[in-house]
């Protein structure tokens, strides 16, 4: 962001105005947590400040102050539209295109306000936002929110509440500071946080230590029984149906986070998840390395994200699509053959 652009913003914030904070569909712990900072930051200065998520976030994140205020399109539309027509600044947190936005990408596309995007997504859609706050080389879009906060001349607002939700975006889009944190940066911003009155140990019970006994068993089913392991590609598959679900009494986020097991197995450098929905099969891809699992995602099943952790759909059958998978991987062999010393 330019020396410009950064005078233009911090006058922007000057007087109250009526903002916007809007994240991805299936917001994950960076969406929520960037955008609930932000709406603590901003509220401090007396604009009116509406977060708005397109569908529900899972219960694991519900701890984050006033995160139940913010609004669900997919249930409040109606108070949604308004809001976001009458916005004069929308910021867009975590998404780099309102493709990601589900049924709300219209409303956000006719919308005149001024849109600020705060992102770490590869390749930004770059024309539809005013302002462009952008590094994909960023552990998480919280990290980037804290940056920007400090440009913008307003980190002195960073309360206990903003410190929390920011850890909850880092802490969760480094699968706890395991991946996408090799930077001094991404640890000093926490070391700020926990100045700021963050108590880390207790922010990372409430994220990873609130399962269920179902979600419990449902891990140790899908381990034991679905995990399909294919060694001579160094990748993992597992795909679990719509009635194993209904067996381990599904609630939204109980998958959360099952795909990232496999790579803990030392010759795995791919992992892939098939989650059966109505209408489709939700894939989820994690790679050790240079393996790029967005790339993958973007090719062959209409999705995208990062190198080590992106996400697809695919509307063939649960078999047709764990045939297509192992049909993909031997163009990807030398890809796949490396081993992390
Ligand atoms: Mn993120």
């Amino acid at each position: 962001m330019s020396q410009n652009d950064i005078e233009k913003l911090i006058e922007l914030f000057k007087n109250p105005k009526k903002i916007v904070i809007s994240s991805h569909y299936n917001p994950d712990g960076d969406a929520v947590g960037s955008a609930m900072a932000l709406y603590h930051v901003l509220k401090q200065l007396n604009h009116q400040v509406s977060v708005i998520f397109p569908n529900k976030f899972p219960l694991f994140l519900s701890w984050i102050e006033e995160s139940e205020r913010s609004l669900i399109f997919e249930q409040d539309g109606a108070s949604a539209s308004q809001v976001i027509s009458a916005a004069d600044i929308i910021f867009c947190v975590d998404y780099n295109s309102f493709k990601r936005l589900g049924e709300m990408e219209s409303l956000m596309v006719k919308s005149k306000a001024i849109k600020v995007l705060i992102d770490h997504h590869p390749d930004p859609e770059k024309e539809h936002f005013g302002f462009v706050y952008h590094s994909a080389s960023a552990s998480s879009t919280a990290e980037l929110v804290y940056k920007f906060l400090k440009l913008t001349g307003l980190h002195s607002k960073i309360n206990r509440q903003v410190a929390e939700s920011l850890y909850a975006g880092i802490i969760t889009d480094t699968g706890s500071l395991s991946f996408s944190c090799n930077n001094p940066d991404t640890y000093i911003i926490i070391a700020k946080l926990i100045q700021k009155g963050l108590d880390a140990e207790r922010a990372h019970r409430l994220i990873y230590d609130d399962f269920s006994e179902n979600r419990m068993r449902l891990l140790g089913y899908t381990i034991y029984q679905k995990m399909i392991v294919i060694p001579e590609y160094f990748t993992a598959i597992i795909a679990l149906t719509i009635d194993e679900l209904a067996r381990f009494g599904y609630q939204q986020g109980d998958t959360e986070g099952i795909v990232n097991f496999p790579l803990s197995m030392k010759a795995i450098n791919f992992s892939v998840m098939l989650v059966e929905r109505t209408d489709r099969i939700r894939l989820s891809f994690r790679s050790k390395g240079s393996f790029p699992a967005n790339i993958i995602a973007a090719r062959y099943f209409e999705g995208g994200g990062h190198l080590n952790a992106a996400g697809g759909d695919s509307y063939l059958s649960m078999q047709e699509t764990i045939k297509r998978l192992k049909e993909i991987l031997p163009q990807y062999y030398d890809q796949l053959n490396f081993e992390i010393r």
